[in-house]
């Protein structure tokens, strides 16, 4: 097989009674599963603007603009394969500004690790929940929000790596005003309620064991956790990383069922 060898598919879905007809090219040749994500951001992107579309016809909008970064003070969570693919993308940037967006990691990260953030978060993300763990962990989030810390991408209220940012940053919509979303109270918050949510699928695609250990990885969490934890993932076609993710969807929600990636082959230039 080529290795520059692509397979290109259409799959038909249908989301709240909304059709959705994506069309997905896949690597053909077996890939580590970060190099999915352009295609799982796809789906995510996707997914959301059913959630728009929905909100509009009952006459609202959506409030989330460029210059409004309240929630990127959040702990933003991300899957482990998100988090080699951070990595990379931040290596991959040029000086000084590489050098700029690892020391915005490193003082985000040394903060609330300094403050034993990281382990109380980790403590109740993996317990049992009970409706007071429940609390202290949404209290935990409230904490986080609480110190003002943004988002190492977070520029001029802005996202700088808008078209690669996190799945669950793709999910989080609102219909509020924006100076709700900056209250330190959550309250009054109106968000889009989305269909279908992938975060939860993709958490387990590919997941190690140390990942199941780790808890919960935010985005902050993301550069130290890709370099203590060399990347160690198997190789699948794009075809299976498809089934995968469906399959794990399939377990969260209604969903549609797994697609049929098998249709006609292309070429692409690629990076493994
Ligand atoms: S990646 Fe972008 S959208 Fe997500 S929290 Fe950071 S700045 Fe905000």
């Amino acid at each position: 097989m080529s290795e520059n060898e692509w397979v290109t598919g259409k799959v038909g879905l249908r989301i709240s009674g909304v059709p959705l007809d994506l069309e997905m090219t896949v690597p053909a040749r077996p890939v580590k599963p970060h190099r999915m994500l352009p295609i799982f951001h796809q789906m995510a992107n996707s997914f959301a603007d059913i959630g728009v579309q929905a909100v509009e016809l009952e006459g609202k909008a959506i409030s989330c603009k460029a210059g409004c970064g309240a929630c990127c003070r959040q702990p933003v969570p991300i899957a482990e394969i998100e988090a080699y693919q951070i990595a990379e993308l931040v290596e991959s940037m040029p000086e000084p500004r590489r050098s700029e967006i690892k020391e915005r990691f490193n003082a985000a990260y040394d903060f609330f690790d300094n403050l034993g953030w990281f382990d109380d978060f980790r403590t109740e993300y993996l317990r049992k929940k009970t409706p007071a763990e429940m609390a202290k962990a949404i209290g935990l989030a409230h904490d986080y929000f609480g110190k003002n810390v943004p988002c190492p991408f977070l520029e001029n209220e802005m996202c700088s790596i808008h078209t690669q940012r996190p799945v669950s940053c793709r999910e989080y919509l609102v219909t509020s005003s924006p100076k709700n979303c900056a209250n330190l109270d959550g309250k009054n918050i109106e968000m889009v309620t989305l269909p279908v949510k992938p975060t939860k699928s993709l958490n387990k695609v590919a997941r190690t064991d140390e990942g199941k250990r780790s808890g919960q990885l935010l985005l902050i969490q993301a550069l130290r956790y890709a370099e203590e934890h060399p990347e160690a993932f198997p190789e699948k076609t794009g075809e299976q990383w498809m089934a995968d993710f469906f399959g794990n969807l399939a377990n969260e929600q209604q969903p549609p069922p797994p697609p049929n990636i098998k249709k006609r082959r292309s070429r692409h230039n690629s990076k493994r």
